[in-house]
């Protein structure tokens, strides 16, 4: 039997799994049963993070990966992230890194704010 708390909504309900038959308890909804079978099967979460950019009026632009990833791959795409710098003037939604190490899974700009005129003529 494994505890687990279910991420998928606020309600953080706590549950439990069978190994075995894949028995979930303590969700108030199907979706927690389909996260702790998933939780035990392939792990998977999203990354909010933020780049470097090469403008001193934006120095880091927020980003996010397009779907979610292996859990066991959230250090090595951190990483990925990191080792980054942004030199256009990208808008939300941009990819950012195509295919991070090839997860089949982009790393995109979330914030329009490289494009935002209040900066414009300051770089
Ligand atoms: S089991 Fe359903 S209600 Fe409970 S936290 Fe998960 S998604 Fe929310």
């Amino acid at each position: 039997m494994k505890e687990l708390t279910c991420i998928v909504c606020p309600n953080g309900c706590e549950l439990t799994i069978d190994e075995k038959t894949l028995e979930v308890k303590g969700n108030k909804c199907p979706r927690g049963a389909d996260f702790a079978v998933n939780e035990l099967k392939a792990p998977s979460r999203t990354i909010s993070s933020t780049v470097k950019t090469s403008f001193k009026d934006v120095p880091v632009l927020p980003v996010r990966v397009s779907k979610e990833i292996p859990k066991e791959k959230i250090f090595e795409v951190m990483k990925e992230i990191n080792r980054v710098t942004v030199d256009k003037r990208i808008k939300s939604g941009d990819v950012v890194i195509a295919n991070v190490l090839g997860l089949n899974v982009d790393v995109i700009a979330t914030s329009d704010i490289l494009l935002n005129e209040e900066h414009y003529g300051k770089h």
